[in-house]
C-alpha cells in the first residue's frame, strides 16, 4: 500500500460535493432550491471566489480586525453604488446575521439613547439572546426567561391572513399605521427603532404590498423612530436588486441595513451593517468578535460583490425569478393543492393544504432531484423555492419539471 494513502486520511465530509446550483450527495445530484441555508447565493463553485479564497489561505487565514479595517473600507466603497444614496457608513465585524443584528440594535440604542425595538409577529432576526428576544417567533423564546425586555411586537403585512381582518386594496395599510398605537400604548415610550425583514423569510415568505413600505416610513418619520432593514435573506441580489431596499422595498428607506448569508457567495460566513453616516457611533470594543472581518470573510465579501457586478447577476435574477414565479403560478393552476404562490426575484414560495404533510412532500421532491425547505413556523405549510442566483433559465425549467413530477406523485 502506498504510504501517501496512509498519510492522507479522508477528512471533512467526502459524501458531499457542490457544483454550481447542484449538491451531489454520495454521487446523487440535486438542484439545491434552498441555496444551502439560503447562503450559497452564487452556487457552490463560483471559480473566481474559490480561487481567491485559496490564494488567501495560502498567505494567511486569520488577522485581527485591527489589521483589516482599511480593507473593509475599500470593500464598502466597492458596494457604494449598490446602496441607497443616504447610506454612508459601515460596520463589518460580524460573521453571522445574528451578530449583525446585535450590532444594529447597539447602534440604534447608542445613537438615540433609547431602548425599545419594535418588530413584526413571526419575524426572525437571529439566535442570540438579544436577537431571539427581538424576533417575533415566540416558540424560540418559550424556554428562556425574558431574553430582551425592550421589545414590542406588531402585526405584519400578511394580507392573506390579515390580523385586522382587512381586505387588500381597502385597508389603507392599517397594519403600518397602527405602529403609532403600539408605540404609544405598548412601548416604554423610548422606542429606538423598528426592525423589519423587507420580505419576511422564515415567517412564510411574506411579500408586503408595495405601499406598506412607504406608509411605514412615513409613520416612523412622524414618530422619530429609526428603521433597520434586516436583509440577511433579501440582500446580495436575492430579490433582483442588490438589496430589497434598493428595489422592491425602496420606499422603506432604512436607516440601517444588515446583511449576512448570501454575502459570502459560496457559503463563507460574513456579515455586516451599513447605515446613515450619523449612526456610525460604535467604538471597536463595543461590538466585535474574534473572527469578525477575518481575511477569508473579507475575500468572500469582496469577490461576491465583484462577481455580482461582473456577471450582471441582478439582471439575471430578474429574468429567472420572473420565469420561476410564472412557472409556479402555472403549476398552481394545474394542482389545486398548491396555493399562495408569492415572491420577488429568486425568493419564491407556495403553500400546501393542511391535509398534506410538508415534510413528506419535501421527501418526495428529494426523490425527484430537488432539495426544498419548508417554513417550520409561520403557518407551517409553506414550501420555499430559492435556488442559487446563478441558475439559468434552462435550469429553472428543469426545476419546474421536477416540481411538476413531485406534485403529480403527491396527488396519487
Ligand atoms: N435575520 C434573518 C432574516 C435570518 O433569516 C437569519 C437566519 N435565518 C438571521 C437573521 C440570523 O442569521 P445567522 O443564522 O447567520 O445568525
Amino acid at each position: 500500500m502506498s504510504s501517501s494513502i496512509i498519510s492522507k486520511p479522508v477528512t471533512g465530509l467526502p459524501d458531499y460535493v457542490g457544483d454550481g446550483i447542484y449538491l451531489h450527495v454520495r454521487g446523487e445530484r440535486f438542484i439545491d432550491c434552498a441555496s444551502g441555508t439560503f447562503n450559497v447565493s452564487l452556487g457552490y463553485s463560483a471559480p473566481e471566489i474559490i480561487e481567491a479564497l485559496h490564494g488567501q489561505l495560502d498567505r494567511i487565514a486569520h488577522l485581527s480586525s485591527d489589521f483589516t479595517r482599511a480593507r473593509s473600507a475599500e470593500i464598502f466603497e466597492l458596494m457604494r453604488d449598490d446602496l441607497p444614496p443616504h447610506i454612508g457608513a459601515f460596520w463589518f465585524r460580524d460573521i453571522t446575521g445574528s451578530g449583525a443584528n446585535e450590532a444594529a440594535i447597539r447602534i440604534v440604542q447608542k445613537a438615540t439613547g433609547r431602548s425599545d425595538i419594535v418588530s413584526l409577529f413571526l419575524s426572525h432576526h437571529g439566535q442570540t439572546v438579544g436577537t431571539t428576544g427581538v424576533s417575533g417567533n415566540a416558540f424560540r423564546q418559550r424556554s428562556f426567561s425574558l431574553p430582551f425586555p425592550h421589545s414590542v411586537k406588531i402585526p405584519g403585512p400578511d394580507c392573506a391572513n390579515c390580523f385586522y381582518g382587512q381586505v387588500p386594496g381597502s385597508c389603507a395599510m392599517l397594519c403600518a399605521r397602527r405602529l403609532e398605537d403600539f408605540v404609544e400604548y405598548a412601548s416604554s415610550g423610548r422606542v429606538a427603532a423598528l426592525v423589519v425583514e423587507p420580505i419576511m423569510g422564515n415567517g412564510g415568505n411574506i411579500v408586503p404590498p408595495p405601499e406598506w413600505y412607504a406608509v411605514l416610513r412615513e409613520t416612523c418619520d412622524r414618530l422619530g423612530v429609526l428603521i433597520i432593514a434586516d436583509e440577511v435573506q433579501t440582500g446580495f441580489g436575492r430579490t433582483g436588486s442588490f438589496f430589497a431596499s434598493t428595489g422592491y422595498a425602496a420606499a422603506l428607506r432604512p436607516d440601517v441595513i444588515t446583511f449576512a448569508k448570501g454575502a459570502g457567495g459560496v457559503g463563507i460566513p460574513v456579515a455586516g451593517v451599513v447605515m446613515r453616516p450619523e449612526l456610525d457611533v460604535l467604538e471597536p470594543w463595543e461590538h466585535s468578535s474574534t473572527s469578525g472581518a477575518n481575511p477569508l470573510a473579507l475575500v468572500a465579501l469582496e469577490e461576491t460583490i465583484r462577481y455580482i457586478h461582473r456577471h450582471r447577476v441582478l439582471d439575471q435574477v430578474r429574468v429567472t425569478g420572473e420565469r420561476l414565479h410564472r412557472g409556479l403560478l402555472a403549476l398552481s393552476r394545474t394542482f389545486p393543492d398548491m396555493t399562495g404562490v408569492r415572491g420577488v426575484g429568486l425568493m419564491q414560495a407556495f403553500d400546501l393544504p393542511t391535509s398534506v404533510d410538508v415534510a413528506q412532500f419535501i421527501a418526495v421532491a428529494r426523490e425527484h432531484g430537488l432539495i426544498l425547505r419548508g417554513s417550520r413556523y409561520g403557518f407551517g405549510r409553506t414550501v420555499k423555492v430559492r435556488p442559487p442566483l446563478i441558475i439559468t433559465t434552462e435550469q429553472v425549467d428543469d426545476l419546474l419539471g421536477r416540481l411538476h413530477e413531485t406534485l403529480r406523485s403527491d396527488q396519487r
